[in-house]
């Protein structure tokens, strides 16, 4: 099943795109477009339908949250289309000129990504519309490249996948837990009403959810900090933490997708990763 759903938040207009192979889509990403500025493209197994949804849009700019392909994967159809700038953080417009390797859990879910030279490093910490200014906001962790647009008037939080969900069962191997502390300690500074995540849209008790996440983190930080320090393996510590490894999403993944990247994650960041 192929979902493109049109879904209306005040006045900003989003795509929510998503495949699945038994019934609904499992997981599912918003693109966002927004007096003129559209907010992400996509994953490039859905291009088709972004691109219809996008062709009904008046853009006069794209900006990428970060390189993932269910982000940037229709950047190139996009600059084909509309000849309008698409900008990304440095690091992001790196990121996508180069191969990036992907699991098989992605490719089925996402397509496979695709090379493009067409992200332009934004100079400026801020992007404006005819309406609104959009303060950019570096939240790296979820991936090191990662901007959050947040529109200071309107109390609007364009948190890209800084959020997802209160409670995190699996990490890519590249995540780091304490970047993601730091960034939501961030997100959760600001004034906002609605978070525009691009996994789980909310209208209501955004920021809650966040301190909700903020706390979950925290709490399995220093958990494992506490085994590690007693000299446990990454495997023995997530056991003692009552967690359990999620195989298929491992086997599917060739271990991208896993409970352990959590653990090695907190290890790495705090120079214990054997
Ligand atoms: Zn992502």
């Amino acid at each position: 099943m192929r979902v493109a759903k049109v879904r209306h938040f005040g006045p900003i207009e989003s795509i929510q795109l998503g495949v699945g192979y038994f019934g609904p889509p499992p997981v599912s990403v918003y693109a966002y477009s927004i007096d003129g500025l559209l907010i992400d493209t996509g994953p490039p197994i859905l291009a088709k339908e972004f691109m219809a949804w996008a062709k009904k849009q008046t853009i006069n700019q794209t900006f990428i949250t970060h390189h993932h392909e269910d982000h940037s994967g229709n950047v190139n159809p996009l600059a084909a289309a509309t000849g309008t700038p698409i900008y990304g953080s440095a690091l992001c417009s790196d990121l996508v000129k180069g191969k990036v390797h992907t699991c098989l859990a992605q490719k089925l879910f996402w397509g496979t990504p695709q090379y493009t030279d067409k992200v332009t490093p934004i100079e400026t910490n801020f992007i404006e519309t005819n309406k609104h200014h959009f303060e950019l906001i570096p939240i790296p962790g979820h991936s090191a490249d990662q901007i959050a647009l947040y529109e200071a008037e309107e109390g609007w939080l364009f948190s890209a996948d800084a959020f997802v969900s209160p409670i995190i069962k699996y990490f890519m191997r590249q995540e780091s837990m304490k970047q993601q502390i730091a960034s939501l300690r961030k997100l959760i500074a600001l004034d906002f009403d609605l978070l525009l995540c691009c996994h789980t849209p909310l209208m209501k008790g955004g920021k809650d959810q966040l301190i909700q996440k903020l706390a979950f983190f925290e709490q399995y930080y220093g958990q494992v900090l506490h085994w590690a320090k007693l000299g446990d393996p990454p495997h023995t510590i997530l056991k003692k933490m009552g967690k359990k490894e999620r195989w298929s999403g491992y086997l599917l993944s060739g271990g991208n997708m896993a409970a352990i990247n959590m653990v090695h994650s907190v290890l790495r960041d705090e120079g214990l990763a054997r």
